[in-house]
């Protein structure tokens, strides 16, 4: 499994870091911005892409979808993209896309609403859901392939569910939107020290934090030392268009 950080920051981009989203194989999780700009500068032909997935309705996580659709239909993409949208989002975002005109004939999209509880397949990856905290109702993902499993929280504050879904899995992708001696707390959202901690817990191979509040961008290196010092295994802060391979 391949993924492409295309984005790396919470609500407030940066210079550096564009919102969080995730190209993992030929399926993008969240759609902020110019997500097809920055596959092109990824090497990926966007043309490839077989499916999007929005975890929540937060705009940091969706507010792309639309020029996205509009940016592929006129680059000539023919087969039918599948949009899998938290049911919770569902019904505005097929507004939203119809108000753009976006569900054409000459460029077909499917629609799905998805729940927290939900598994489907896209080409050969599985796809399943599970719920977490956040002030909206939002779902996290566990990816898996016949080599790996990689558990994605979406944003969260610390819970249980994500220990559950990720225990021994490859890769944990972690929002770290802010740290306890930095930041303090954020309500709906996870510390660099409890990420890390829920990877201790989860036994996982590879922590890899994304969702990274602004206020922490100058101090990645001591952000990664902190981490170091609570969970044993690899830790990984991605810059956007960075690539983990599994
Ligand atoms: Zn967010
Ligand atoms: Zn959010």
């Amino acid at each position: 499994m391949r993924m492409i950080f295309l984005g790396t920051s919470a609500a407030v981009a940066s210079a550096e870091r564009d919102n969080t989203a995730i190209l993992c194989d030929d399926v993008l999780i969240d759609c902020p911005g110019n997500v097809f700009g920055k596959m092109i500068r990824a090497g990926y032909d966007p043309l490839k892409l077989q499916a999007v997935i929005i975890t929540h309705r937060h705009v940091d996580h969706s507010y792309g979808l639309p020029s996205l659709l509009e940016m592929l239909r006129l680059s000539g993409k023919k087969e039918t993209l599948k949009l899998y949208v938290n049911e919770d989002f569902y019904f505005e975002a097929k507004q939203i896309l119809s108000a753009y005109e976006l569900f054409r004939e000459d460029f077909p999209s499917e629609i799905v609403p998805v729940s927290g509880s939900d598994s489907f397949f896209i080409d050969g990856l599985k796809i399943e859901t599970f719920p977490v905290r956040h002030s909206v109702p939002n779902f996290g993902l566990k990816v898996s392939d016949s080599k790996a499993v990689v558990v994605y929280s979406s944003d969260t504050e610390p819970c249980e569910e994500v220990i559950e879904q990720a225990r021994s899995a490859d890769v944990l992708i972690h929002e770290a939107t802010c740290a306890e001696f930095v930041t303090g707390r954020k309500e709906g959202h996870t510390c660099i020290e409890d990420a890390a901690k829920i990877a201790r817990e989860a036994r996982v191979k590879v922590l890899c934090l994304v969702h990274f509040g602004s206020e922490l961008e100058n101090l990645v290196d001591e952000l990664k030392q902190k981490v170091q010092g609570i969970f044993n295994g690899r830790v990984v802060i991605p810059q956007d268009l960075d690539r983990l391979v599994v």
